[in-house]
């Protein structure tokens, strides 16, 4: 048995089934030495994400040690902070699962030209998609910029099971030296309402697993009526353990796959929800700009405002539209948003306010657990009508029809606007917790008036779409 350790490089793949790299590792039959590296790219994460991280890796370490293995924790840039772990532990190489945002293929590709270039093993698995982003074509042999032909393209691909986790992992004859999770305070910039959060949030593999059996038990037969009815647990809630890796999409393709040919009415619109994010990554692997600039270029010129204190308002909850309000504040508290929800708060930001998608954009990537960067981007300009396959910009979403529509007995809004009802919920109240004091807001002062009129909010969003169109 070759006896040059392994490392194995964890970034968002903290689980131990349906894991490519995983498999692979163990298949040599060397001794692998876990490693996370909070690096440059990890240090930049937005507050929530960080935090969730943090607990993420906790949970994923006592995996391991119930393996009788070890998660190492390092810090540094990843190539320095590898070179140095390879050399304490004489060890042949490193391995890590893809991953497909630009700042993580710059890095990773250095990682990977610095370790071969010293003659160590450097290989990279798939794991965080179903499909490699390059291997889905449209005829002509580009990427594809609408979804429909994209899900066609996909839906009935061959695709591996996914693999059971080992049974044990080697163990090196000496551990190296590991930094404490717990003094890197991945939490720190969270002290505004970690606490109230952590309620709504539960880390780790078993839980996603749990979610994935009770959703597919049930909700998922209802789920194609149920799904936009942000009132009702009638969607999976399994989006930050996929952000983190805890459960992979094949995992859940394959037994969502099944579920459909049992009958489950709702199963293959639950598999297309599922190629939302697998396309949203299509896009952001192909098109990288979209995480920061207008796919469409001739979206520059529109007169979008910058941050302003309107926008404040709407961070806050306190924008007088209930079904916005109610949207950012199950954010604040629950660390997610349900998708109707963050369609509407998107589209009265970026139309109603007529802000920036930016300034939305990087607002989610603070505040939600779930924080993923292709499909907060997508979602964004879509909304926005910037992006591909985008709503149009005149189709404007009017908070107020909506709320009727989605929420119709205000099941949501009253769950999360404790001014709005006589006995506030815990959800409700626990917003007023977890808000900074220097937000200044009580439970017991009036709920606000509209920030704008919806009808003049609407006319002023299409006046400047307009000016935009005779522009171009
Ligand atoms: P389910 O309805 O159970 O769907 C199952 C899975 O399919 C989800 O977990 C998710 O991985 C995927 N999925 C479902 N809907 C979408 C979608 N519209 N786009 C891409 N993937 C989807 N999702 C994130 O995971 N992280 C984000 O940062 C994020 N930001 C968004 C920002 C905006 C402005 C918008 C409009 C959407 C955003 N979404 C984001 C997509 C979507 O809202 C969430 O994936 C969904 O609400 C997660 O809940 P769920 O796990 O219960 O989803």
């Amino acid at each position: 048995m070759p006896d040059r350790p392994l490392l194995l490089w964890f970034r968002r793949d903290l689980r131990l089934d349906d894991h490519p790299m995983l498999t692979a590792a163990v298949a040599t039959g060397r001794p692998l030495i876990p490693v996370f590296i909070l690096d440059p790219e990890t240090e930049a994460l937005g507050a929530a994400p960080k935090w969730r991280l943090g607990r993420g890796l906790e949970v994923f370490a006592e995996t391991l040690q119930g393996l009788g293995s070890r998660l190492i924790f390092r810090r540094g840039p990843a190539l320095d902070s590898l070179r140095a772990l390879i050399a304490e532990a004489d060890a042949a190489g490193v391995v890590w699962s893809r991953a497909y945002d630009p700042a993580s293929i710059t890095r990773d590709k250095t990682v990977k030209a610095g370790l071969r270039e010293g003659g160590l093993l450097a290989d990279s698995h798939p794991g965080h998609l179903l499909h490699e982003p390059w291997t889905v074509e449209t005829g002509q042999g580009g990427y594809y910029r609408v979804y429909t032909p994209f899900w066609k393209a996909v839906k009935d691909r061959p695709l591996p099971d996914a693999a059971p986790a080992p049974k044990a992992l080697r163990s090196p004859d000496t551990w190296p030296a590991s930094d404490a999770l717990a003094d890197w305070h991945l939490g720190a910039a969270m002290r505004r309402g970690a606490d109230v959060v952590a309620r709504y949030s539960i880390p780790g593999a078993a839980e996603a697993e749990r979610r994935l059996a009770d959703f597919l038990d049930g909700p998922v037969d209802g789920y194609g009526e149920r799904r936009n009815l942000p009132a009702e647990a009638a969607t999976s809630a399994l989006s930050e353990f996929l952000s983190l890796g805890e459960i992979g999409p094949r995992r859940i393709w394959h037994a969502a796959f099944r579920r459909m040919q049992e009958g489950s009415p709702g199963a293959e619109t639950f598999l297309k929800e599922l190629v939302w994010r697998e396309f949203a990554w299509h896009l952001l692997y192909h098109s990288p700009h979209i995480a920061t600039a207008n796919w469409r270029e001739d979206w520059e010129a529109f007169p979008w405002r910058d941050d302003n204190p309107d926008a404040e308002r709407w961070r806050q909850g306190m924008t007088g539209e209930p079904f916005v309000d109610a949207a950012m504040r199950e954010m604040y508290v629950t660390g997610r948003m349900h998708n109707r929800a963050r369609m509407i708060a998107g589209s009265y930001l970026t139309k109603h306010l007529l802000t920036h998608w930016r300034v939305g954009l990087r607002w989610f990537e603070d505040c939600l657990t779930d924080w993923d960067p292709a499909s907060n981007a997508m979602g964004w300009q879509w909304v926005a009508g910037s992006g591909p396959d985008a709503a149009p910009y005149f189709r404007i979403f009017n908070p107020a029809t909506q709320a009727e529509k989605f929420d119709p007995d205000a099941a949501y809004r009253h769950r999360h606007i404790a001014e709005l009802t006589r006995h506030p919920g815990a959800l409700a109240l626990d917003y007023f917790r977890a808000v900074p004091k220097s937000w200044d807001l009580a439970p017991d002062r009036p709920y606000p008036e509209p920030l704008v009129d919806l009808a003049e909010g609407r006319a002023r969003a299409l006046a400047a779409y307009q000016r935009r169109d005779t522009a171009a």
